[in-house]
């Protein structure tokens, strides 16, 4: 285990990433600097950090940009990204996590704010205590082995849809609102808005498949995995496993 986690700070605007650079080194972290692109991703050919913090609006590509490249990369799909935008608009917002960012931070942040939500994501994305593995319906989980099938057919999840799953198939049947989920799943985070659950049931279920279904929104209330989702799971059933 790494003692000081690696981040990568990718601002163009030398004043803030300073900032952010010394109140990251003051609690523990090593930091390194990126103005534009072309050096981030210089940066993170050298060395995978273990996150990133992204600048929305950067000279060259943007950080809306470099999250998706960053993300469809196998060196960086699991690397968290942290996406810093001056932009209030929750529409942006939430563009900036289907993009694939983790989190974000609306410029001006406070550096407590900061630190919170770095440590936060990182905490999400350390390795649990290892659990048993869990069966509903021809899904299964196996947290040992980060490894997710249904009818033996493997998916792939994000960090965040891959804890959001194990919690649901923990207490399946059992309807969650956003709430709870942010609680249970997202932890001590308390800055996050629970819209931004809304954004990983949907990137859950599309990795998911056609067993996506099996993921309901209940009006009103929340969220439940089933068995036996109301649609049924029909290409499962042809597969027959
Ligand atoms: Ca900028």
């Amino acid at each position: 285990m790494r003692s000081m986690p690696a981040v990568l700070v990718v601002e163009d605007e030398p004043a803030i990433a300073e900032l952010v650079a010394v109140n990251l080194r003051h609690n523990g972290f090593r930091t390194t600097w990126a103005m534009d692109s072309a050096s981030a991703q210089r940066e993170i050919d050298a060395g995978v950090p273990d996150l990133i913090l992204l600048d929305w609006m950067l000279p060259g590509d943007s950080g809306m940009v470099l999250a998706k490249r960053w993300r469809a990369h196998p060196r960086t799909k699991d690397v968290p990204i942290i996406m810093l935008t001056a932009r209030g608009d929750e529409s942006d917002r939430v563009a900036g996590l289907d993009a694939g960012a983790d989190d974000y931070i609306a410029k001006p942040f406070s550096t407590k704010e900061l630190l919170a939500r770095v440590r936060a994501v990182l905490r999400r994305k350390a390795p649990e205590p290892v659990g048993e593995s869990v069966t509903v319906g021809q899904l299964t989980l196996d947290p040992a082995t980060h490894r997710v099938s249904f009818a033996n057919q493997p998916l792939k999840l994000g960090p965040t849809e891959f804890k959001l799953l194990h919690f649901m198939m923990n207490s399946a049947e059992r309807v969650h609102s956003r709430a709870q989920l942010l609680d249970k799943v997202w932890g001590d985070h308390v800055y996050i808005e629970e819209r931004t659950v809304d954004v990983h049931v949907k990137r859950l279920r599309e990795a998911m498949l056609q067993a996506g279904c099996m993921v309901e929104t209940v009006r009103g209330a929340g969220y439940r995995l089933t068995s036996k989702p109301e649609n049924g799971i029909p290409a499962a059933e042809k597969a027959g496993a």
